[in-house]
C-alpha cells in the first residue's frame, strides 16, 4: 500500500473513496477503508479487477469479502516489501530536503553577506569597510561549496540506496510469486493472474463484452506418493521439476502454467477454446507418459503419467445463453472435478468438464 500520497491527495483520495465504501455492507472500518483507498488510488490493479468483478457478480462487498481482498491483495508479504520500500525511499528523500534546506540556508547568508559588502562600497560611505567584508565572503563561499558537496555525497548516497532497494522489492515480488522447485508460477500468481484474466474478459461496467474464450486445464501426477515410496523424496522433487519442464515447453505464448499444490499443476490459457485446451491436455499427457526419468543414472521401472481436467469458462460474451458468467472459484472448481473424474476412470487421461 502507498502510505506516502501527499495531504492533498489523500484528502482527495479519501473524498472518493468514502462514498464507495459507505455504499457497501461491510463497516466503515480501517480493512475497508485500506481496500476503497487502494481502489481509489488505483495502486494496485489485481486488487482493482479483482473489486470489479465482485461488485459485477454480487452488487455489494460484504465483511468476507472486503477482509478477503484485504488478505489477498494488500496483506501479503510483497505488499509489505513494497512499503518498506517506499517508507525507505521516503526517508531517504526527507534526508536529501534537509541537506537541501541546509544549502539553501547557506546560500541566503552569503546573500546577506554580498549586500553588507555592497553596501560597504557604496560610494559615500567610510571605505576601509571593504578588506573584512570580502573575508567574510570568502568564508561563507567555502562553507557554501563545502555544504554543495555534502549534498551531492548525500544524493549519490540515495540513488544507491534506491538501486539497492529496488532491487530488494524485484526479488522479493518475484520469490512471493514463483514455484522455488519447480520455477513455475505459484498459487498466488495463479490466483491473480485467473482473476485479472477473467476480470478482463468478464463484461466490465459500460464497456462491452469482448468475445475470447478461455480455458484451464488442471494436472495430477498419477501415484506421486508411490514414487516418493519407493524412490524417495529427492527422487520425487526431480520428477516434479521434470513434469513441469514439459509443461513449460508446451505452454503457449500467454498461457500460465503454475505449480498449485504438492503434485498438481495448473496451465492458464486465455483466448484458447475447449477444443485447442483439450488437444493440448491430450499432447501433455502423452508427452508426460513417453519421457523416461533417470535416477542416478539408471531408467526407472516406473512410467511417470499425468491426469488432466479441462474446461472452458462459461461467460456470455462466448455462450449468449447465458445469464451471468462463471464466478472464478466456480471454474476452477470444474476443471477439478474433471481431473478427479479422469483419476477415476483410470488415470493417464484427459476428461473434458460438462
Ligand atoms: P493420485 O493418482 O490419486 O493423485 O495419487 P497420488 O499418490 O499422486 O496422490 P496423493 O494425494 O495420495 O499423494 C500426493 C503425494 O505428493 C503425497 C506427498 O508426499 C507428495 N508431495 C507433495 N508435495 C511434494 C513435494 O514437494 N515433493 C515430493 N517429493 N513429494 C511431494
Ligand atoms: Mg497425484
Ligand atoms: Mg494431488
Amino acid at each position: 500500500m502507498e502510505h506516502h500520497d501527499t495531504v492533498e491527495r489523500s484528502t482527495e483520495l479519501l473524498r472518493k473513496a468514502l462514498p464507495l465504501m459507505s455504499r457497501q455492507a461491510a463497516a466503515l472500518h480501517p480493512v475497508s477503508y485500506a481496500v476503497w483507498y487502494a481502489y481509489v488510488a488505483d495502486v494496485n490493479s489485481p486488487l482493482h479487477a479483482a473489486l470489479d468483478k465482485h461488485l459485477a457478480e454480487h452488487g455489494l462487498l460484504d465483511e468476507a469479502a472486503t477482509e478477503a481482498l484485504y488478505r489477498r491483495h494488500l496483506a501479503d508479504p510483497g505488499a509489505d516489501m513494497a512499503q518498506r520500500v517506499t517508507d525507505g525511499v521516503a526517508g531517504l528523500l526527507d534526508g536529501m530536503q534537509a541537506s537541501a534546506a541546509a544549502a539553501g540556508d547557506q546560500t541566503a547568508r552569503y546573500g546577506h553577506t554580498l549586500e553588507r559588502l555592497s553596501a560597504a562600497l557604496a560610494p559615500g560611505e567610510a571605505a576601509p569597510a571593504a578588506p573584512p567584508a570580502l573575508g567574510e565572503v570568502l568564508a561563507h563561499t567555502l562553507e557554501m561549496q563545502a555544504a554543495l558537496n555534502r549534498l551531492q555525497k548525500q544524493l549519490a548516497e540515495s540513488q544507491r540506496e534506491i538501486g539497492s532497494l529496488r532491487d530488494e522489492v524485484r526479488r522479493a515480488r518475484h520469490e512471493s510469486l514463483v514455484d522455488a522447485l519447480t520455477t513455475l508460477a505459484n498459487r498466488r500468481a495463479f490466483d491473480r493472474r485467473l482473476v485479472s484474466c477473467l476480470a478482463a474478459d468478464a463484461a466490465v461496467l459500460g464497456r462491452p463484452p469482448v468475445a475470447s474464450p478461455v480455458s484451464l486445464l488442471m494436472i495430477d501426477i498419477d501415484h506421486f506418493k508411490r514414487v516418493n515410496d519407493n524412490y524417495g523424496h529427492a527422487f520425487g522433487d526431480q520428477v516434479l521439476r521434470a513434469v513441469a519442464q514439459v509443461l513449460k515447453a508446451l505452454t503457449p505464448e500467454g498461457g500460465l502454467a503454475a505449480r498449485v499444490g504438492g503434485e498438481e499443476f495448473a496451465l492458464l490459457l486465455p483466448g484458447k477454446p475447449l477444443a485447442q485446451a483439450r488437444a493440448l491436455a491430450e499432447k501433455l499427457r502423452a508427452t508426460v507418459a513417453a519421457s523416461r526419468i533417470r535416477r542416478k543414472g539408471c531408467d526407472i521401472d516406473e512410467h511417470i503419467t499425468v491426469s488432466l481436467g479441462v474446461a472452458q469458462f462459461l461467460q456470455q460474451a462466448t455462450l449468449p445463453g447465458l445469464a451471468v458468467d462463471e464466478a472464478p472459484a466456480d471454474f476452477v472448481d470444474r476443471a477439478d472435478r474433471a481431473l478427479y473424474a479422469a483419476k477415476q476412470a483410470g488415470r493417464d487421461r484427459v476428461v473434458v468438464a460438462a
